[in-house]
C-alpha cells in the first residue's frame, strides 16, 4: 500500500505539471501528504555504480508537439538524503528538469519537464520507456525508468521475443518472427510456451504501421499483432503510407 501511495500526485503537483501557477494554492499540509516513507524498489547490488531510483512519469500520456509539461516522481532509496541531489543534473530523455517539488517525508522529488525538450528521435507507442537520471553533489549517479504512452511521434516502439544466442524450438522461432506486442509485459505474458526463456527486445516501426497493427487509442487498442494476419498491416482509414 505504501508503495502504491507513491503513485499519487497532489492537486498542487498536478496543477504544476500542467503549467498552472500554483503559488496561491500553496497551503500547509498540501505539499506533503504526510505518508510515511516507502522503500524504493531495488534489484541492484551494492557494487553497482548507479543508484537505482523508483520513477513514475505523470501524466500517463505524453503528447509530443502539444507544448505540455510533464513530471517524474523520483523516489530515492532510504540511505540517501534528497538534500544531496543536484537538481540541475536531472534529465529525462534529453529534457532537463525545469522545476521541482521536494517531498522530504516521501524521500522523493517531483521534477518537471517541457515535452518540447524531449529528444527528437523519441518513439511513440503505448509503452515507451522514459529514463530519468541525475547526480548527487558527490558525483554519484542515480537512474530509473518508467513506461508511458507517447503520441505524436513518427515511429512507434514495439516489443517481441528474440531467440538470438539461445537454443530455441520451432515454436519460439516462429513466435519471435511473427508476433509483436505493445509492451514488454505483454510480450512476457504471451510467450510461445510455458518455460520459454527467450529474450524480449524492442524495435521501432513507422507510426502508420504501429497504429495499423495495434490500434489508435492512446491506451493501446490491442496488445498483440501477428504478422501472419498481414504485413505490413492494413492502414487505418484516412492514414496513408
Ligand atoms: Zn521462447
Amino acid at each position: 500500500m505504501l508503495y502504491l501511495s507513491q503513485n499519487k500526485i497532489t492537486r498542487l503537483e498536478f496543477l504544476k505539471v500542467f503549467g498552472v501557477s500554483s503559488a496561491s494554492l500553496l497551503a500547509p499540509g498540501l505539499l506533503l501528504s504526510g505518508l510515511s516513507s516507502a522503500r524504493a524498489q531495488s534489484s541492484y547490488s551494492q557494487k553497482e555504480a548507479i543508484i537505482p531510483v523508483t520513477i513514475m512519469i505523470k501524466p500517463d500520456v505524453i503528447k509530443l508537439g502539444s507544448g505540455d509539461n510533464f513530471g517524474s516522481i523520483v523516489v530515492f532509496p532510504e540511505n540517501y538524503n534528497i538534500a544531496d541531489v543536484n537538481v540541475f543534473s536531472v534529465r529525462c530523455e534529453g529534457a532537463p528538469a525545469v522545476d521541482k517539488i521536494i517531498r522530504p517525508n516521501l524521500r522523493s522529488i517531483v521534477f518537471l519537464y517541457k515535452s518540447s525538450d524531449l529528444r527528437d528521435d523519441l518513439p511513440g507507442g503505448y509503452s515507451v520507456e522514459f529514463t530519468v537520471s541525475g547526480k548527487f553533489f558527490d558525483g554519484v549517479l542515480f537512474e530509473g525508468s518508467d513506461t508511458v504512452s507517447v503520441t505524436g511521434a513518427s515511429r512507434g516502439v514495439i516489443y517481441h521475443t528474440s531467440t538470438r544466442k539461445r537454443k530455441s524450438c520451432n515454436a519460439c522461432r516462429s513466435h519471435a518472427v511473427n508476433k509483436i506486442f505493445s509492451s514488454k509485459e505483454a510480450a512476457d505474458i504471451n510467450r510461445a510456451h510455458r518455460g520459454c526463456n527467450c529474450g524480449i527486445v524492442k524495435e521501432e516501426i513507422g507510426w502508420q504501421y504501429y497504429i495499423g497493427a495495434l490500434g489508435q487509442t492512446s491506451k493501446g487498442g490491442t496488445t498483440v499483432y501477428d504478422k501472419r494476419w498481414g504485413w505490413p498491416p492494413p492502414l487505418p482509414v484516412g492514414v496513408s503510407e
